[in-house]
This record gives C-alpha cells, structure tokens and sequence, in this order.
C-alpha cells in the first residue's frame, strides 16, 4: 500500500507545479453579500444565490418545519421507502412553475445529468454538445457510451454539420443535442431559438442545463427557454434547485412518459437515498417565492446589480449574473484573486480544467443582496488591480 501515497505525492506536486492546486476555503456563515471565511469578513462575489434565497426565512421556516415533523433522513431511494409528500409536492409545484406537465427531482444537477442522459442514449445512438458544456453534461454523456460530437462554443453551422452527419451515418440512432442555456463560466446564452429550428429539422431531442438561467431569467424566472417561448418545444429541461433557488437537489421538466421512464431508468435517481423531506420543503418554498412579486422585485434588484456593474466594467450588455474577467494566465489569474481577497473581496480565479488552458479569469457573480455601497467598492478594488 506504501505506493499509493508516493502515486499521490508525486500528482499533488504535479498539480501544483502547474499552478493549478485548489484547496478548500472554511464559512462560518450564512450565504449573503457579506461571509465569515476562514476567519474574515469577506464580500462575497462568488456565490450562485443569485436571489438572496439561500438565506432567506422562508426557506428556514419551511424546513424548520418539515424538520421538525419529519426528521433529517429519507431513509432509503425514492423507490423503495424515501419518497415523501414533500418531494411530490415540490414536484407538482415545480411543473407549474415551469409550465410543463410534470418534473421530478434529484439529489443534485450533477446526479440529474448522469440519471438523464445515459437513459436517453446509449451505444449506437450519437449526443452532439456544446464545447463549453458543463462537466456534468461531459460525464453523462461520456458514461452513455453513446458516440459523441462536440461543436464549437454557440457554433450554429457546427451543430448543424453534426446533426446532418449523425443523420446520415446512424440513420436509426437517438440523437442527443446537450446545451446550457446560461453558459457557467462565461455567462452568455445559447442561441435557443435556432438551435430549436434546427434539432426539429433534423429529428434530434434537445436536453437543455438551466443551472444558471432558472430564478434569473424569463418571466418569474423561469428560464431560457421559456423567456424564448420554446420551452414546449424542448424536450427534457433540468435545472438545479442549489443556486437561484437558494436550497439544494436538482430538477427534470418535462412530459409525463419523460418522467416514468426515468424513474425507471434513471441511475442516478434509483440507486441513491432520497433527498431529505426538509430540502424539498425549503426548494418548494423557493419556487413559491419565484412565482411571487417578492420574486420578481429581488430578480428586478439582480438585474439592475448586473446593469450597474456592467456598465462600469464596460462589459456591455450582460445576459446573466455571472460576469468574466479574463486574464488568461492561471498563475497570473491566481494572484489576482488572492490580492483581491486580501482587501476583503472573494473573487475565484477560474482555470483549467474548469475552462480551457490560457483562458484563465476571475468569475464575479452578482446577487440581489449586494447593495450599492458593495458594488462600488468591488469596482474600486478591480480598479486598483
Ligand atoms: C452547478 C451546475 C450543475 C450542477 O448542479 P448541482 O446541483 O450543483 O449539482 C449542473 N450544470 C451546470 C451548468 C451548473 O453550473
């Protein structure tokens, strides 16, 4: 056994002669503009709570309650003794939320896209993915042994020269198209409309990730593809409940056979434990806020933060809360965000293998909760670099 830590001595000194080491920072606080990490309060302009909800009572509330009347634990899968009323309830609130006939819930977006995409294809069908696709859309596409094509980042012409091949040369096969609607790492948007046209044209199924447009774009938040008026032409929508909506679990929309089948097919969600009752509570409470005026004003707040700083940074028009200011160097990347966090201001420095080699960049994320006075002294500070 002694091998195994020299084998991991030698790939940590790798790493880090890469500049590429990551280590964990500690909170001792809630989500909030402002955080207690690793001993300081920081501004946090890190955070996926884009809407402040994380923290918010409601969700307290909501799963203080169901915590109390139900325990910590699911006990066991959804299909076999964990699936509570909370999880259907949430269900139920989830498919009105997003307009579709049903959704279902996983204990995370990652596990989400690992259930989904395998049990849609498999060997011999072809899955075509944006080049900047999550790791999570990688992994599950990657695991359904499927054969796979990636086009260029939003690359129409790409995508469609995959389609037309795929079509051409597995005329039988699925065929797969992945995409984010709100890119993680970049923070712009997948042309919706025309990649619609196009998985229509060539009989494809569209899978769409809306980590990061779900609670920040579309009426009520509900995303891309609904502010597109395409969300019915999408066939499965999956979300996270972790970052807008302030809890933790994932969701799939779509039709009713969608989601028997995948609580028939989907690994991910048959052989792993429910997620606890009071999650679901808390993300149910979150959709409810969505669908309230409450919502809409701290989307409005959220947007007029990425208008503000938007403006300043001359970044020109935003379309979403994650903004990405690109260095390119990681050892350079890396130093700015450590000066930075020297001052007060979490600001992660995002590299490869998150993004491509050379493309490293600070990712500001913007929420509702920072006020003016938070924004300015960001800019101040990004000023100063
Ligand atoms: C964060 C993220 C996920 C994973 O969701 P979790 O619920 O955090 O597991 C999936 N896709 C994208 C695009 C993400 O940004």
């Amino acid at each position: 056994m002694s091998g195994l830590e020299e084998f991991l001595a030698g790939q940590l000194a790798q790493i880090e002669a890469a500049g590429l080491k990551r280590t964990l920072r500690t909170l001792e606080s809630a989500q909030g503009p402002e955080i207690l990490c690793d001993g300081r309060r920081v501004w946090n302009f890190s955070s996926n709570d884009y809407l402040g909800l994380a923290a918010h009572p409601r969700l307290r509330e909501a799963a203080a309650e169901v915590l109390a009347e139900s325990g910590t634990g699911s006990g066991a899968s959804r299909l076999i003794c964990g699936n509570h009323l909370e999880h259907e309830r949430l269900e139920e609130t989830l498919a009105h939320f997003k307009r579709s006939e049903v959704a279902l819930s996983f204990s995370t977006g990652y596990a989400a896209a690992l259930g989904v995409i395998p049990a849609l294809a498999g060997e011999g069908d072809v899955i075509i993915l944006d080049k900047l696709c999550h790791a999570c859309l990688v992994d599950g596409a990657r695991l359904s042994g499927a054969v796979l094509r990636v086009f260029p980042h939003n690359n129409l012409d790409k995508l469609e020269s995959h389609l037309r091949w795929a079509r051409e040369k597995y005329p039988q096969a699925r065929v797969l198209v992945l995409l984010e609607s709100v890119y993680s790492m970049d923070g712009d948007c997948a042309p919706l409309r025309e990649i619609v046209e196009l998985k229509e044209r060539y009989g494809a199924w569209l899978v769409t990730d809306e980590a990061h447009a779900v609670g920040v774009i579309g009426d009520h938040g509900r995303g891309l593809a609904e502010e597109c008026g395409m969300a019915s032409l999408v066939e499965v929508q999956m979300g996270t409940l972790g970052k807008a909506l302030g809890s933790a679990g994932a969701y799939v929309c779509g039709s009713a056979a969608l989601r028997e089948f995948l609580i028939n097919r989907a690994r991910s969600f048959i052989f792993s434990t429910a997620p606890a009752p009071h999650t679901a509570a808390a993300s149910r409470a979150a959709v409810e806020i969505m669908l309230s005026d409450e919502g809409e004003t701290l989307r409005r707040k959220l947007w007029s933060n990425i208008e503000k700083l938007g403006t300043a940074l001359k970044l020109g028009k935003l379309q979403s809360a994650i903004l990405p200011v690109i260095i390119g160097e990681e050892t350079v990347a890396m130093e700015r965000s450590a000066r930075l966090l020297q001052k007060g201001f979490l600001v992660p420095a995002i590299r490869y293998p998150t993004v491509a080699r050379g493309s490293a960049r600070l990712r500001v994320t913007l929420t509702a909760a920072h006020d003016e006075a938070a924004l300015q002294q960001l800019l101040n500070a990004l000023a100063e670099e």
